[in-house]
């Protein structure tokens, strides 16, 4: 009979009726080694036995503590015949117990894989017996034949755990998944199935930050602690990095989905990371999917674009696929699709917005906010396509057009005003700030546009600083030689970089204007302000505020000393030509 994972059970007893028929014994069985936990399994058995005890006594037995006979099983490397009288009691309570009546005769042969005793067939004679050399030969012929089995068995079981799980959580992974919605959503079974797709962001920053260990570790956590929270409401499983999916039990609606996704989140809110904070969103995506309506893949597939949508937005942790997330990821291709050429042909602009001293009201620089002159969507934010260029491998290009273009711009209006003092504020990409070169690109296109270094800044967030801070110290190391100034943007958003501050030359901090945004209402978040006015101070950093849109806001930030803002009071980002309007009067009232 030929044996494999799924007959195995049927094989074993067929093979231990024909033992217990040919050598004329009562009874056989095969017990099988638990090393983890220290016990002996039995798996098969001839003849059955009726009226079992639950618990069975005779199904698992710990080897600690247990009677010499089923103690021996855990190493036993040669047969052992044994004959039991009255001296091994607690065998014979535990067999009797269970079967009702005690083998006088019994032989037991190891399995033996590797090094290590697997199982153990065992045969009885009710009464003595004596048993010839060849007897025992035939018996150690058939127990090589069956480790065979066995290890068959268990590379098939292993390799079957392997092809439907995921290594490093031990969730399901993505095909057990897609076969686990295949079955769900087939026709005429009850719906609707919700699905949620889980993305713990920033995972790759953290990991660069902390270490990978420290992200597997994350990892891990993350999927112990969903396990624990709503292992018992929903499937879980891993696709690979950061991105988890949940599949609800049953029949589902949205609000289900919505309540899971909240525990969800809130699973992950309270992992202990060391060195994370505020920065850490997670963000979830569902789509709600109908038997017989949709692909298995299909619906996978909407809730990643609801769980982008989510990430992307950034108003709102939780998504649900809707139509107009359909059209927002449809947005998202045909922006792929598309930015590259918008690049080369010149379809993207630059805006500028003014930043002025609060005491002089001199305009002391411009920031460069690159826009998309779309052909059928209109003028597109950043927002719309930087993260999409970053995904994309288009970050590099598109970063070096907005040098290119800010600092011509700059060399032109200096053409027109030559007593203009101002810097040109330009956002770098992480990926440009890591890409090999980039110093160098810096350096010719200030002598292209014969434009000093000292008035270009360039703006980095924390997460380009933690993604290689070597890498990252030298890149600054050599801008800092053109005499290029350093702003850390979004200030207060990312990770706790006190270390980096001093370990990298950076020049001032931009103030995030989250926290800006609210300063002159009561309780503000003028702690925040506060800290890292002092945090600027203590290192010897210029502070700017950027999003100052009212009186009082700019008033608060004079008071705590911070004389540097940008914001809609003063000026909302404007063409260059409007730009250089501006910058002929040169000071803007407020
Ligand atoms: P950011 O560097 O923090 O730029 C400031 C953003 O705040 C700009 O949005 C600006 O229009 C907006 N803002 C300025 N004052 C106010 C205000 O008083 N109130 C409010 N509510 N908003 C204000 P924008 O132009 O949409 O740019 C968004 C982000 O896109 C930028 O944030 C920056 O991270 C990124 N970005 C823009 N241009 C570039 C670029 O050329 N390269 C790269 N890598 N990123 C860019
Ligand atoms: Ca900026
Ligand atoms: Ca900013």
């Amino acid at each position: 009979m030929s044996a494999d994972a799924s007959n195995a059970p049927v094989v074993y007893v067929a093979l231990l009726r024909d033992l217990v028929n040919s050598f004329e014994l009562d009874i056989a069985f095969l017990r099988h080694t638990d090393f983890e936990n220290r016990t002996t399994v039995l798996i098969a058995e001839w003849p059955p036995r009726t009226n079992v005890a639950h618990p069975d006594p005779l199904h698992t037995v710990p080897f600690d503590g247990a009677d010499p006979i089923f103690a021996a099983a855990e190493s036993l490397d040669s047969v052992l015949t044994v004959c039991v009288d009255g001296g091994i009691a607690d065998y014979r309570t535990r067999v009797e117990s269970a079967s009702g009546f005690v083998p006088q005769s019994l032989v037991a042969v190891p399995l033996i894989a590797g090094a290590a005793t697997v199982e153990v067939l065992g045969f009885g004679k009710l009464a003595g017996r004596d048993w010839t050399e060849d007897e025992f030969n035939a018996l150690r012929a058939i127990a090589a034949l069956t480790t065979q089995v066995h290890t068959r068995v268990a590379a098939e079981e292993r390799f079957r755990y392997s092809a439907t799980h995921d290594e490093q959580t031990g969730l399901v992974n993505r095909g057990a998944l897609l076969d686990y919605l295949r079955g769900r959503l087939a026709d005429h079974t009850s719906g609707p199935v919700a699905i949620l797709f889980l993305d713990l962001g920033r995972f790759e920053a953290l990991s660069n930050f902390l270490g990978h260990l420290a992200g597997d570790e994350y990892i891990a956590a993350a999927a112990r602690a969903l396990t624990r929270d709503v292992g018992a409401t929903a499937l879980i499983a891993r696709l690979g990095g950061d991105e988890f999916v949940l599949v609800l039990h049953g029949p589902s609606n949205a609000h289900h989905a919505h309540l899971t996704a909240r525990t969800a989140l809130d699973a992950i809110r309270l992992l202990d990371v060391p060195g994370l904070d505020r920065s850490r969103r997670a963000t979830v995506g569902i789509s709600i999917a109908h038997p017989g309506r949709v692909a298995a893949d299909e619906a996978l597939q909407r809730a990643d674009q609801a769980a982008l949508i989510a990430k992307v937005n950034g108003d709102n942790d939780v998504v649900q696929f809707t139509d107009s997330v359909q059209r927002q990821s449809e947005l998202r291709s045909d922006i792929e699709i598309h930015l590259r050429t918008a690049i080369r042909n010149d379809s993207l602009v630059l805006y500028f917005q003014p930043e002025i001293d609060l005491i002089t009201k001199r305009i002391t620089a411009v920031e460069a906010l690159v826009r998309w002159q779309h052909p059928h969507r209109g003028l597109l934010p950043p927002a719309a396509f930087i993260p999409v260029a970053e995904a994309t491998n288009l970050a590099g290009e598109l970063g070096s057009w907005v040098l290119e273009q800010s600092l011509r711009t700059l060399g032109e209006w200096a053409t027109s005003l030559p007593d203009l003092d101002i810097s040109m504020r330009v956002n770098v990409s992480p990926a440009q700030l890591v890409g090999a070169g980039f110093v160098d690109e810096v350096e010719k296109v200030l002598r292209r546009h014969s434009i000093e270094g000292s008035s270009l800044w360039l703006e980095i967030t924390e997460v380009a600083v933690v993604r290689d801070i070597e890498h990252t110290r030298r890149t600054l190391a050599g801008l800092r030689r053109l005499g290029v100034r350093i702003a850390i943007d979004d200030f207060g958003t990312g990770f706790s970089s006190l270390s980096h501050l001093k370990a990298l030359p950076v020049d001032a901090l931009k103030i995030d204007r989250a926290f800006v945004a609210d300063l002159g209402f009561a309780g503000g978040d003028l702690a925040i302000v506060d800290s890292v006015i002092g945090l600027a101070a203590s290192f010897g950093l210029d502070v700017i505020a950027e999003g100052v849109e009212t009186l009082d806001a700019a008033n608060t930030l004079i008071d705590r000393g911070c004389t540097r803002a940008q914001g809609y009071l003063m000026s909302r980002p404007v063409s260059a030509v409007d730009a250089l309007a501006l910058l002929r009067v040169g000071t803007i009232d407020i």
